[in-house]
């Protein structure tokens, strides 16, 4: 893969004196400038309101967004553009899957499966769908290795659950679920297969036709493009059967006083002024992340994440979770420093991890930690990041008193 690092100007701006080490792009990736002007330049060129103007301006910029729609597509293997609906982000995207499709096929009694691994943005709008409904939410369990306990998950679909939602990547253990096996198991089963992409779009080469979900979410600021624009890509026979979420102008076809008809799918998911910019900015993260090569990028990751795991596996009283093929996410404790104060140490030192539970508590329940620190990768990191990270560890053990002497 080439080295991208010029393209990110944020990667020039100094961090207590210090370059900074930024390892943190499960939570946001950075931005290449090919990013950053596109949506100036849709401010600056394009701008107005999508899908209602007659005027030309309008007219261009329906256009942009469109595009930015048929990028997305041919850039997740959709193929069928009008499968493609933009939100805000994962986390909307699931809920809006879990609303329409809790009001489409669940009821009383029916069931739902989600696995311990997931974030909250995929278990909270799931749980509040079984409080509604009365549902049954249940929950696989992994491994000790931190892998989907697959046996558990067959046990699971014998109860022949109406939905099943699971992660395509773990943002904690870095797992990356068999997702066209399970979503193949959860078919045989006779239910709609529900799937967060969110770790998974920015580093992997993800054909959801061939990975079998009929659902599946992702947010573009974890893949190089602004925050506040993400995708719920769908079948389109799924997407037309299942009712709308938001309601609200472009999504209505007729209104009538007191019932209306909705506009046919994707515009029936997407009530209100979109992100147009955001979906422009998406449109060039994609073109940025298919210039380098989606192989490449999951092969560079997957050499840091091996260096990286050498590198911490080497620092005294440290513990690594998660399996050993993994994706491009380490998480760990040192000693019995809290994963906070690690984070904060390393800061000094310009280096950017996050510490928490990652929104995912029943995960960290699992593990029997309240919190683990977390490094992640993008194409912009190096093997010096890694070194970096490695020596401002052992400088907070020195500091918390476990030097070696
Ligand atoms: N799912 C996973 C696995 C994630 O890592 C995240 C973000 O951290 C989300 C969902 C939520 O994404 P967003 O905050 O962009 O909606």
């Amino acid at each position: 893969m080439r080295d991208p690092r010029a393209d990110f100007p944020i990667l020039g701006e100094p961090v207590h004196g210090r370059r900074l080490v930024y390892l943190d792009s499960a939570a946001t990736t950075q931005k290449p400038r090919q990013v950053i002007e596109a949506v100036a330049d849709y401010y600056r060129r394009l701008n107005a309101n999508v899908h209602r103007g007659a005027y030309d301006l309008a007219v261009r910029a329906t256009e942009a967004y469109e595009d930015a729609r048929a990028a997305v597509a041919a850039f997740v293997g959709a193929p069928d553009p009008r499968g493609v609906v933009f939100v805000r982000g994962t986390t909307e995207a699931l809920n809006l899957a879990a609303s329409s499709l809790g009001r489409l096929k669940v009821r009383a009694g029916d069931g739902i499966v989600v696995t311990a691994m997931e974030h909250h943005s995929n278990l909270i709008p799931w749980q509040l769908l079984a409080q509604e409904r009365a549902a049954r939410l249940e929950m696989v369990e992994l491994t000790p290795q931190g892998e989907l306990d697959v046996d558990g998950y067959r046990r699971a679909l014998e109860r022949r659950p109406k939905i099943v939602a699971f992660t395509h990547v773990s943002n904690v253990l870095g797992t990356i679920n068999p997702v066209a096996e399970l979503a193949r198991l959860a078919h045989e089963a006779g239910a709609v297969v529900v799937v967060d992409g969110a770790q998974a779009v920015p580093h992997l080469a993800v054909n959801v036709a061939e990975l079998g979900a009929d659902l599946y979410a992702f947010s573009g600021h974890k893949m190089l493009g602004p925050m506040g624009v993400g995708v719920l890509v769908g079948t389109p026979e799924l997407l037309d059967a299942m009712p709308p979420y938001h309601g609200g102008g472009e999504m209505i076809r007729t209104v009538q006083d007191t019932t209306a008809t909705y506009a046919p799918i994707p515009h029936k998911f997407e009530a209100g002024t979109p992100n147009v910019a955001g979906a422009v900015g998406l449109k060039a993260a994609i073109a940025y992340l298919g210039a380098l090569g989606m192989a490449e990028v999951a092969a560079h990751e997957r050499a840091l994440t091996g260096y990286a795991r050498e590198r911490l596996a080497a620092i005294e009283g440290l513990r690594l979770y998660g399996p050993e093929e993994r994706a491009g996410v380490v998480s760990f404790t040192l000693a019995d420093i809290h994963p906070h104060d690690l984070a904060t140490i390393v800061d000094s030192e310009g280096v950017a991890i996050r510490a928490g539970h990652h929104c995912a508590q029943p995960l960290m329940r699992r593990l029997d930690v309240p919190a683990t620190a977390r490094a992640s990768f993008y194409v912009y990191n190096t093997r010096e990041d890694v070194d970096a990270l490695a020596g401002a560890l052992e400088k907070a053990r020195a500091l918390f008193g476990y030097a070696r002497a």
